[in-house]
């Protein structure tokens, strides 16, 4: 192997891989480091999406929903089953499945992009250098034309309620759990908390989340927020907002939360009790002195619009810069500075990153919430749909939640799309597409959408924008 490269990428998670590839692909020459040491002792690439995030989330959402279908859902369309439950350890083995399959797939797609896949850490020196430390302890000194920094992020600890990965835990150690816990608390009702709270509420658990402010998903259309709330409170979900925490302590009855709101002192005893209160860029051991790499008081390594550090030739990506804290927001800044590199002219639209909550109903957005469209000064139109007017929704037994669009009055252009509904995730494709292409509500109305699918609820909104809808009563 040769010690040096066109470009090195340091942190193999969706942001530093697909920069590797997409520089592999435009014909450089180019090493992607990566130290992710799973708790069995192995190695792999994919960062936390892959090993501990977005991925083994989402296998055990659909894990526990299908349980949950089958115990609500599956007599009101005529089956009947003997008892059902769900055999924990299979549903984990199932994840973890996906989880290597996954990973796995990376190398390939490396050794399709011809990018040498380098186990171990990697740390920036000065001019361009890279200290890499193999696995096996060895070290070399590498260099390379480019380097892209792409470490990621780490979970956020509390001083007040310390991890011990047993009883209070991180949202890793939630993921893995193999049993049911009799109660479960969580501090933080962001998006971990509100998909890993639903996960174990539907496999039984009693779940109280602890959420420091008093508003909920304080990022999201707050109408989105409050009819979200409105169902994970229906299923059991006990979600207490300004709840400020003092002192997590273990004991032999579980973990005691003493707690502050409203009302005054308060305390809540749980089995387990995940910590999720966001995420923390991760440059422990990355940057040697003198490399010039700033970062800001947050810790986030600062970058321009282009995702450039100030520093010749050296680049960083995805959750250890500033924005939102998303694979796919990772993904297109990996690709935008590879090809940047390569010499073309990409970049990245950050007004149209979609926002997606895997819980049920799924909470999808993008573009201005109404709060933000408002406090802007501007004129707008609102346009609503209730999944209740949608046929496919009813025949999917599925009609919580509304699709909202946001449009300048003068313009027509579309400014949010914010939807809470069946497949919502999915859904707000068309909306990112749209917002994308600058499309205007009009654009959307003429736009012929199949019947009966969950699309036609965007259509008629966009129609409701102009007190136009078809299939429901424009307010
Ligand atoms: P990471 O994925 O953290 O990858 C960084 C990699 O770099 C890691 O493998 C790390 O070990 C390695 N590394 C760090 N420093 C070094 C070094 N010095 N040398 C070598 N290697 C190093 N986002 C979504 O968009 N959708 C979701 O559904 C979603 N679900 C999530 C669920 C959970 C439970 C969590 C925790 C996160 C979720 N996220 C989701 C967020 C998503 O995982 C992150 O935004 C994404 O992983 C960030 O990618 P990244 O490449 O910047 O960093
Ligand atoms: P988050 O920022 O979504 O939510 C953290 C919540 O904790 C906030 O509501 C905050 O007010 C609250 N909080 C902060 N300090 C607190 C305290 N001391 N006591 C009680 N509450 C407190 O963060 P997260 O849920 O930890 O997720 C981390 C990151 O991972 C997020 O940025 C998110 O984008 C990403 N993620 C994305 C997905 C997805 O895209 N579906 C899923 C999971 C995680």
């Amino acid at each position: 192997m040769s010690d040096h490269f066109d470009v090195i990428v340091i942190g193999g998670g969706p942001a530093g891989y697909p920069a590797a590839i997409r520089a592999g692909q435009l014909g450089l020459s180019v090493a992607c480091i990566d130290g992710w040491k799973n708790r069995d002792g192995t190695y792999a690439f994919g960062g936390t999406c892959l090993n501990a995030g977005c991925i083994p989330s989402k296998a055990l959402l659909e894990s526990s929903e299908l349980l949950h279908r089958a115990h609500e859902e599956f007599a009101l369309h005529g089956i009947s089953t003997g008892p059902v439950s769900i055999d924990i350890a299979k549903m984990q083995k199932r994840k973890e499945q996906i989880v290597k399959g996954s990973t796995q797939g990376i190398m390939a797609l490396f050794k399709g992009a011809k990018v040498t896949a380098l186990t171990g850490h990697g740390r920036l020196l000065p001019g361009r250098q890279v200290e890499f430390t193999a696995a096996d302890g060895s070290q070399k000194v590498l260099s390379a034309n480019h380097v892209v920094l792409a470490s990621g992020s780490n979970p956020t600890s509390l001083p007040t309620a310390v991890f011990d990965g047993k009883h209070i835990m991180d949202s890793w150690d939630a993921l893995d759990l193999t049993e049911t816990p009799k109660r479960l608390g969580v501090i933080g009702a962001g998006v971990i908390g509100v998909e890993l709270g639903s996960v174990w509420r539907r496999l039984g658990s009693e779940v109280v989340i602890l959420e420091a402010s008093d508003t909920f998903l304080a990022l999201a259309d707050q109408q989105l927020a409050k009819e979200a709330l409105k169902h994970f409170n229906k299923q059991g979900l006990n979600i207490r907002l300004g709840a400020k925490v003092s002192s997590a302590t273990v004991g032999s009855d579980g973990v005691t939360v003493a707690y502050q709101d409203a009302s005054g002192e308060q305390s809540l005893v749980v089995d387990k009790l995940v910590v999720a209160i966001g995420r923390r860029p991760n440059t422990a051991g990355l940057l040697a002195q003198g490399t010039g790499v700033m970062t800001d008081a947050r810790g986030f390594i600062e970058v321009d619009e282009y995702c450039h550090t100030g520093v010749e030739n050296v680049w960083a990506v995805g959750d250890v810069v500033r924005g939102p804290m998303l694979a796919h927001k990772g993904k297109e800044e990996g690709v935008m500075v590879a090809e940047r590199i390569a010499g073309h002219h990409a970049q990245v639209n950050y007004h149209t990153i979609p926002s997606v909550i895997y819980t049920a109903p799924e909470i999808a957005w993008v573009g201005q919430t109404e709060e933000q469209v408002k406090a802007n000064g501007r004129a707008y139109k609102v346009g609503n749909f209730p999944f209740m007017a949608s046929g496919r929704a009813r025949a999917m037994e599925s009609t919580a939640g509304f699709c909202k669009l946001i449009a300048d009055v003068e313009t027509d252009e579309i400014l949010g799309v914010h939807i809470i509904g069946p497949m919502a995730g999915e859904l707000i494709g068309e909306a990112v597409l749209a917002m994308e292409y600058s499309a205007t509500t009009e654009d959307l109305q003429l736009t012929m959408h199949a019947h009966p699918t969950l699309s036609e609820a965007l259509h008629e909104a966009a129609l409701s924008a102009d007190k136009r809808a078809i299939d429901f009563i424009n307010r």
